[in-house]
């Protein structure tokens, strides 16, 4: 008989009871390290005081009105979110697929409204990419397996090599509209694109006349060091997608887009009837004052250093069972000799959430308000689970092989 709740997913065995930080409680009495974050979501991490009580409050005065009316909590969202970031202006979704749906929609409509280019509907696309479960963003990912079924395909997505500025600008045709990627692939394995790359994308988009799409649903809201990944590479975008961390847990997602890519979208062109619903404001408003706080990136920055060092000793230690370390920020990567999923099981058994990736590639993503203590523990964690690897597989994956050059 097929379960009550639709089969879709793959799920762990642990049911979690509360939260606190970095923490979570399970209904087994046992209590968890969380480096999954949800994927990426719970950026503040669990039940956050701040965000608990403007929640409360905002549930306690007032949950929807719909976009008939005024919005103040968008308002100040969007004005904080443009006054840190090349965007001009800013549409409230409430996941990051729905944001890249928008996104999308945004370019087409430039092209074929705003400079009258009514041919121009393809958006090219990269190979590993990951966009959301949509039919358009399926179509705009790379996964077969994710595609299984459900032809036929949104129309209009040419897939080219990650990171081949050639490939790509071969595939630009006349019926070209944009250039969609992530600065960091998530689901795809954790591969960073060089900057050099990014500048590229943003040069060939220009000497088109393509609008560029960042989709920075996992990369954004301070998840590399920089409230968006695309700062570090001096370039920016034209339109971006962003979800996962903006809400902390409280489902939300946003579309940010300069003057010019936005300038024909107008009254009724784009619509969502929970879309900046007033608790996701509350909560998206007191996320992001809490992340422009002095210091805030700075400590994203500081333990990511000591979470990267802790990495490599790990990859040192261990070169047969952790064989990479990927990523940026608080978004890294453990690439894996043996099956990726048998050692996430093993880390959870040990107290460490993890989240599997492409590739082959543990996903490891704290929350942002993680400790150098707490960094050390997650490390501890993983020598420990490779350890137990070592001892049970009998390889030759112990320390001792390795230990020489450390
Ligand atoms: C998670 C994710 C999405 C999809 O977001 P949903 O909220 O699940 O629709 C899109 N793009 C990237 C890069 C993501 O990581």
């Amino acid at each position: 008989m097929i379960p009550a709740v639709m089969p879709t997913y793959g799920r762990t065995n642990i049911a979690f009871q509360s939260g606190e930080g970095a923490w979570l409680q399970g209904a087994d009495g046992r209590r968890y390290l969380d480096f999954g974050s949800g994927i990426a979501v719970c950026s503040l991490g669990h039940c956050h005081p701040r965000l608990v009580k403007a929640l409360q409050d905002q549930a306690a005065q007032l949950w929807h009105v719909s976009n008939l009316y005024e919005s103040p909590g968008q308002t100040a969202l969007a004005e904080k979110l443009v006054q840190n970031s090349f965007a001009d202006t800013v549409f409230f979704s409430n996941s990051g697929a729905e944001a890249l749906e928008g996104a999308l929609k945004i370019a087409r409509r430039y092209q074929q409204m705003a400079v009258s280019q009514p041919d121009r509907y393809r958006v090219i696309t990269v190979s590993q990419a990951f966009h959301g479960r949509t039919l358009a963003t399926l179509a705009a990912g790379d996964s077969e397996k994710n595609c299984m079924g459900f032809a036929p395909l949104v129309e209009g997505f040419d897939t080219v090599p990650f990171g081949n500025l050639n490939a790509l600008r071969a595939a630009i045709t006349a019926e070209t509209a944009a250039i969609l990627v992530e600065p960091i692939q998530g689901e795809g394995g954790i591969r960073v694109a060089d900057h050099d790359y990014l500048r590229g994308l943003r040069a060939a988009a220009d000497e088109f006349g393509l609008l560029l799409i960042f989709d920075e649903v996992q990369t954004g809201m301070g998840r590399t060091g920089h409230l968006f990944a695309y700062e570090a590479a001096g370039i920016a975008p034209d339109i971006m997608a962003l979800a996962k961390g903006l809400g902390s847990g409280f489902p939300v997602g946003a579309i940010l887009a300069s003057e010019k890519a936005a300038s024909a979208m107008a009254p009724g062109s784009h619509g969502s009837t929970f879309g900046g619903n007033p608790l996701a404001m509350a909560v998206a408003n007191t996320v992001l004052d809490i992340m422009l706080q002095d210091g805030f990136l700075a400590h994203v920055q500081e333990v990511s250093a000591r979470l990267e060092a802790g990495l490599q000793k790990l990859v040192e230690t261990y070169p047969a069972i952790f064989t990479e370390v990927r990523g940026v920020g608080l978004m890294r990567g453990l690439k894996c000799g043996p099956t990726h999923s048998d050692l996430i099981a093993k880390a959870t058994e040990n107290g460490l959430l993890t989240v599997p990736a492409a590739d082959n590639v543990i996903r490891l993503l704290p929350p942002l308000v993680i400790s150098a203590e707490e960094v050390d523990t997650a490390i501890a964690i993983l020598l420990k689970t490779a350890a137990d690897w070592a001892a049970t597989s009998g390889q030759d994956t112990d320390a001792d092989a390795s230990v020489s050059h450390t």
